[in-house]
């Protein structure tokens, strides 16, 4: 039932999906009863994509490779499953929008109920991989596999990463045990869950952590080797009442810093619709940002307080009267992924303390 339509390189703008079933006649070790289960890859671009002039240089373009050209450079692929892929973008992840985030999320859940389909892979580059994962388990519930995976080396380097860290994707989406544990990360071996998982260093294979609660397992081989499940512990969003992603709330993201000063937070204040402060320590600012930040809760732009500091939980009143200043605690979410749970609380409301029901549901 998987389908498809034609591919583009468009650079920001999510493509139709050019279809392409590879078949192959390995066998896949037992996984599946009846032939080799069939997982769809969704393409975005990334690094994972990306070619560099020759195989030593440190430049290179993202998202330069068609999905089908990345998938050919793993031909061990062929002995786990059949292959149905999608070009659904093609950018480094610096470019992701929302408008690709929407056409994402809605191929995701019409495959997750494709009786064709056993699990998803989705490729994208490692930037913004993070805040896609949360928005598509926010939007997005699956009860098949669903895998995002990049490479910190372009496709071309010596000892690129992308074609381990893909081969271990398809091997984890065909896998019964990754169901129902929403969006899961794959990078060097490491699985994490959505909801926790950070780039936490800007080069180097291992970039991946969960800061607060850990990985949730590894690939041994072709089988996960899982410590924990990730609950699918979000709050769903409708992806049908989000309306057209150009409409969808503007929030932006403040980033604390020593004597940081009112009038950055008021021009924002003046064209978002809320706002989540990257605070110092536990979500913290000067003095002069906070009033700030008061002044733009009280005309109604919504302020959410997270933390610059990479890990911990940020909660209600330990330095700041959140309760007097109308403002939401992220607790342990990022900055980055409060934004994006912000943004689309907002199409359900504007009320802080709902928000703060929602924040604190996840
Ligand atoms: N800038 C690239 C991207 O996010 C980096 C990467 O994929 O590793 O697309």
């Amino acid at each position: 039932m998987v389908q498809a339509s034609s591919s583009s390189t468009q650079p920001t703008q999510p493509v139709q999906a050019a279809e392409h079933v590879q078949t192959a006649t390995a066998s896949d070790g037992g996984a599946a009863d009846h032939g080799l289960p069939l997982i769809a890859v969704l393409a975005t671009g990334g690094t994972i994509a990306g070619v560099q002039a020759s195989a030593t240089s440190s430049s290179y373009v993202a998202g330069s490779i068609s999905v089908d050209q990345l998938l050919a450079s793993v031909p061990q692929l062929a002995g786990l499953a059949r292959l149905h892929t999608e070009q659904v973008a093609n950018v480094g992840s610096q470019n992701m929008t929302h408008a690709v985030w929407q056409a994402l999320a809605a191929r995701v859940r019409a495959l997750d109920v494709d009786p064709d389909v056993q699990g998803v892979v989705v490729t994208h580059g490692t930037d913004t991989l993070e805040e896609t994962a949360f928005f598509l388990g926010l939007t997005a519930p699956t009860r098949k596999p669903l895998v995002l995976v990049g490479a910190m080396r372009p496709a071309t380097a010596l000892s690129a990463d992308g074609p381990a860290n893909l081969f271990a994707a398809v091997a984890l989406a065909r896998h019964r045990a990754a169901r129902e544990q929403g969006p899961l990360v794959i990078m060097n071996g490491d699985i994490h869950a959505a909801r926790d998982v950070q780039k936490i260093a800007a080069s180097g294979i291992n970039a991946f952590a969960s800061p607060n609660g850990g990985r949730i397992g590894v690939m041994v081989g072709v089988e996960p080797l899982f410590h924990g499940h990730a609950q699918s512990a979000f709050d769903h969003f409708d992806l049908d009442t989000l309306g057209p992603a150009a409409q969808w709330p503007r929030v932006a993201i403040v980033y604390a810093h020593a004597d940081l000063q009112a009038d950055v937070i008021d021009a924002l204040a003046a064209i978002y619709d809320g706002l989540v402060l990257a605070g110092v320590g536990d979500g913290n600012a000067t003095d002069a940002a906070l009033e700030a930040l008061k002044r733009a809760s009280a005309a109604g732009v919504v302020v959410v307080r997270a933390s610059r500091t990479g890990s911990g939980y940020v909660g209600r009143g330990a330095e700041v009267d959140d309760s007097a200043a109308g403002f939401v605690a992220a607790g342990e979410l990022s900055a980055q992924k409060a934004r994006v749970l912000l943004m689309v609380g907002l199409t359900r409301t504007r009320d802080p303390v709902c928000l703060q029901e929602i924040f604190d549901r996840r």
